[in-house]
């Protein structure tokens, strides 16, 4: 029911040069029944998105300000993302949280500016090795996906097949940019915990729309396996997304 998803999270990589070929290759392949994602860095937004105007990949920043306009020196708010033509912004990632010491609360407010703003949000969520070796996998992810959340309105989630404004990703953070990929089983497990844990906060139909996807050393040769689990709806991809014999298996594993 829920239709997969599958993003590449570019991070601070490539030239404008590099971005526009890559978003280019990437829109010519057909990728029918899947929806796909790229998360450039922000002064490449421009290109990539001239690049797949068109086509259906969503573009979207990989980070915004938790402030409208204003004297906020170096920030880009979400006005200013949907202004050019992004339709998505990813927050929470595990380098904005522990590199730059965002917390739940900052990430809430930058959920609301996004969705303000008309912009779909994609929301990171994950655990580190310690908090999973202490049996805390569970608590983190709940607590990073209730915050983010707070005070999101239901109409914001999907009904049926539509997905809604809001996705989650599932990447614990010690399975990001390692080669170490959380096992199947346990991706799963968190993805169908998150889902109840949606449920809760909102309702079945809810839940059952969002889409939850996984992420953290996503491969070509991992894919399929962890993309035939049940509760994992899609991927957000880092380093295999920088390459298109990498990401295009990754999108038609998804089918
Ligand atoms: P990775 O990054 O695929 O390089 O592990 C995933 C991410 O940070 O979104």
């Amino acid at each position: 029911m829920r239709t997969p998803y599958v993003a590449g999270n570019w991070k601070m990589n490539l030239d404008r040069r590099a971005a526009g070929e890559l978003a280019a290759a990437i829109r010519d392949h057909k990728a029918d029944g899947v929806h796909v994602g790229l998360f450039p860095a922000m002064v490449h937004l421009d290109e990539v998105i001239r690049q797949v105007a068109g086509s259906a990949v969503r573009v979207g920043g990989q980070n915004c300000s938790d402030e409208v306009s204003g004297a906020f020196t170096g920030e880009v708010s979400a006005g200013m993302l949907q202004d050019i033509g992004a339709t998505v912004v990813l927050l929470g990632h595990s380098e904005r949280r522990h590199v730059y010491g965002e917390t739940d609360e900052f990430i809430s407010r930058k959920v609301h500016r996004a969705l303000d703003a008309g912009l779909d949000v994609m929301l990171c969520v994950g655990e580190t090795i310690e908090e999973r070796r202490a049996g805390d996998t569970e608590s983190v992810c709940r607590t990073q996906l209730t915050a983010g959340l707070a005070g999101v309105d239901r109409s914001a989630l999907g009904t049926g097949s539509d997905g809604g404004r809001i996705s989650i990703a599932y990447e614990p953070v010690w399975a990001i940019g390692t080669g170490e990929t959380a096992s199947p089983q346990q991706a799963g497990a968190v993805h169908t915990y998150l889902r109840g844990v949606l449920a809760g906060m909102y309702d079945e139909a809810a839940a059952d729309a969002t889409r939850i996807l996984y992420g953290g050393s996503v491969k070509p040769d991992n894919a399929k396996e962890l993309l035939s689990v049940a509760d994992i709806d899609g991927a957000l991809v880092g380093g295999a997304s920088l390459k298109p014999d990498l990401f295009l298996p990754i999108i038609d594993a998804a089918l």
